[in-house]
Parts: structure tokens; sequence; C-alpha cells
């Protein structure tokens, strides 16, 4: 047994943050080799129960805070080296930057070798789970799957579909696509800590017959993922409005092809109505709010309290390459400016603590995961992040004065990034 004394936040159930001053976390191995939560809370309270069982090693990190890694809810691997591309909007990024970039992932050693870098990229920003895209290539799936089984990380990831309106290089076949989709899944899903996504690019870029067939899938691997995006930009919206008449609206557009249920995540859900935030509800469907990319694209802002009235579950992400950063720093940074937008009451727009929950236990929640990664309660996998809040003299200044667990978080969220992040440490399975 692993135990660990130093600072310790960790996330309630309702999803209040807990926080223990002078921490005690213990990790051990569970019977099939994956390192879970043994305990976790006040080292005053449960030192004797642990520090004394044979085999008990102690580490102790003084000044430094233990937290649950961070789960990025949306995320393009191939887009690696796309962040930072300047673009008039969504549609032209797309076809200059976007569309290129990825054509170059029909090769599997180039697949490969961006595969290491992204996933070096979020440990080192203290991400330890994501929901992320590939290419249309099956060969994208196979360099990220294999990579991060290799490092023990859970990983989502799915083979994009996308028949029409696409350039040649990332244009699949229909009927070839399918079969590559449900080869891929049976291939990696439920394969030690990996799961697939089956993964329309946007409804624009799909046929009738691939999104029909994408829903068959969905339904036959009832505990496959599902993700795409919707409702991001206006023009968009109106370019899914021509091409599917019959719909009630882009989101609906999904739900009649059967793409919308639990485990089911859609990035962005800007431009919804509350018909659309109720069949959110409905189908147990997710969010994945971008707000650094919604930014950079000038797409406009997710609401978060409409969001919340209509109780539909929802969390945060990076959308890496259309987002600025890997950092969940700089995406709960933003969320919280975006969150300020529309806002009539005063005060702060998103507390401290629900921030940091929508990117670690509440996107757990959101991906039906909630209990195994996200958290460190006991009996979850021991995904955690070593966090050092006097990494920068202004943030040693900063949170030396914070005399609330509120101020302390507050001050990580505005003025921290990577440099936060001293050490990932991901629940390897032996
Ligand atoms: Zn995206």
């Amino acid at each position: 047994m692993q135990i660990y004394r130093s600072s310790l936040l960790r996330f309630a159930d309702d999803g209040q943050a807990l926080y223990d001053e002078d921490g005690l976390l213990a990790v051990a191995p569970d019977d099939r080799g994956q390192q879970r939560v043994v305990a976790a809370g006040s080292w005053q309270a449960l030192q004797a129960q642990f520090t004394g069982q044979p085999g008990a090693e102690v580490t102790h990190l003084p000044g430094r805070i233990l937290a649950p890694g961070f789960i990025d809810l949306h995320i393009h691997y191939p887009q690696t080296d796309v962040i930072g591309a300047p673009a008039a909007g969504l549609l032209p990024w797309l076809e200059k930057y976007t569309f290129p970039h990825e054509s170059a992932f029909c090769e599997r050693a180039h697949a490969d070798s961006v595969a290491e870098f992204f996933l070096d990229e979020l440990q080192r920003n203290g991400v330890t789970t994501a929901l992320a895209f590939a290419t249309s290539h099956p060969g994208s799936v196979d360099a990220l799957m294999g990579a991060s089984q290799a490092r023990g990380m859970r990983m989502i990831t799915g083979k994009v579909l996308q028949d029409r309106h696409s350039p040649d290089g990332v244009r699949d076949q229909t009927e070839q696509s399918l079969i590559d989709t449900e080869t891929l899944i049976q291939r990696w899903h439920g394969v030690d800590r990996l799961g697939y996504a089956i993964t329309p690019r946007f409804a624009p870029t799909s046929t009738h017959e691939q999104l029909r067939g994408a829903g068959e899938l969905a339904a036959r691997y009832a505990d496959v993922w599902i993700q795409s995006h919707v409702a991001e930009n206006l023009d968009e919206v109106r370019w899914v409005a021509e091409l599917f008449p019959k719909a009630r609206s882009y989101l609906s557009v999904y739900d009649d092809f059967g793409l919308m249920r639990e485990r089911a995540v859609y990035a962005h859900c800007i431009h919804l109505d509350d018909e659309d935030r109720a069949l959110m509800r409905e189908r147990s469907t997710a969010a994945a709010v971008s707000p650094t990319s919604n930014l950079f694209l000038g797409s406009g802002f997710f609401d978060f309290a409409r969001a919340d009235a209509a109780q539909f579950l929802y969390g945060l992400a990076s959308d890496v390459g259309g987002g600025m950063s890997f950092s969940p720093f700089r995406t709960m940074q933003a969320a919280y400016v975006a969150g300020r937008e529309g806002q009539t009451k005063q005060g702060l727009s998103l507390s401290p603590g629900n921030l940091w929950w929508q990117h670690t236990a509440g996107a757990a929640r959101a991906l039906g995961l909630a209990g195994q990664v996200g958290n460190l309660q006991p009996g979850c996998e021991a995904d955690f992040v070593v966090i050092n809040p006097a990494c920068t003299p202004l943030l040693e200044r900063k949170t030396r004065q914070a005399e609330s667990l509120d101020e302390l978080l507050f001050a990580m969220i505005i003025l921290g990034d990577d440099r936060l992040i001293e050490r990932t440490v991901v629940s390897q399975a032996k």
C-alpha cells in the first residue's frame, strides 16, 4: 500500500469540494492489479489505521496538493499541430488547417508519433482521461489506443465518420466506414482501460446512410460512447437546416438517428433552444463545454444557467486544436469568463469548486464513469496530480494569502497553467 501525506482535494457525491489541509491518501492494487484509492481524508483521523499496516510506505509531500486527474471531455488528438492556427471562423478553419493536417494520418508512423506527443502533453497538463477524436483513418485509432494502453491511461477515442462534404484524404466510404467502426469496437472497447466512441464528425459531413448506420451500432453496442459536435456556429446551424429540412433542430438530427443516449457527448451545444435542452436531459446526453475554443473561433457562449435549469449533464473540455490550450486551468479560467455572459445576478458566475468539479468528477459523471475516475474517494481508480501551488512567485504569494478553499482554488484557476502540475500519476493496471 502506498500512502501520501499532503493537502488533498476531492469531491462529495453532490459535487461539493472537500479539502484536507493535512490529508492522507492511501492507494493499493485491487485483485486485477488496478491501483485504487483505499482511503482519503484527514491525516489525523486516518494515519493510525493505515500507516501501521505491513508494507505501508509513506510519501510526504509538504506544500503540495493532491487532486483528481483532470478529464478532458472533448479534444482532437490529430489537431495537436493545428492549435494556434489563424482563421476567420469554424468553416474556413476546417478547410484551411484542419482537413489538410488530418489527411496526414493515413500514415501510421505519423499517427504514432503525434499520439505519443499528445499523451505527453495531456499528462504534463494533469489530464489523465480524455474523450478524443481520432481521424477518419482506422490506423489513427490504433495509434492512440496502443499508446494509451502502454501508459495504462483511461482513454476513449474513435474513428471519425465523414462520408460527404469533406475533401479527398479525409472523406471515407459509407459502408466501409461502418465496417471499420465495428472492427475497432471489437478490437479496443473494454480492453484494459480503453473505450471506443462512435464518432460522426458532425451532421453536415455524414450522409443519412452513415448516420443511420452509426445509430444502429450505438444500439447494438450500448456501453460504447458516442461523440460529435452540435450547434457551435450560426453558419453551421443554417447549413444543417438546409441539409436536414425535416429535423426539428440541429440537435434533433442526432436524436432522429438514435445517436442521443447515455454516454453520448456533444461538443459546444451553444445555439440550443429550450426544447433541445429538455431533450438533452431526457436522453441523459452530455455537453462538452469548450470555452477557449468558443472564444477563439468567435462561436458564442455555452449557457450555464439554462443548462442548469434544464438539468442536463455537462463538463469542461479543451477542444484542441480549436481550443487555445491543453491546460485545464486555462479552460476553467475561460469557462469562468464565458459564464459571465448574460449573467444577471451579482457575484461569481461559477464557483471555483464547481469549475474544478466540471473538469474532474463532473466530467466523469457526464461520461458515465462517476466513482471510477475524476475523484479520489475510496474505490476510485488512482489517477491523480501533484500540484505545487507555489510554482510561480505570484502564485506563491496569492495562494499563501488564501483564507478559504474558494480563494485558494480561484487563485490557481485564474493564474495557473501547466507549471502547477508537478507530477501526474496514472493508475496503471499491471
Ligand atoms: Zn471539436
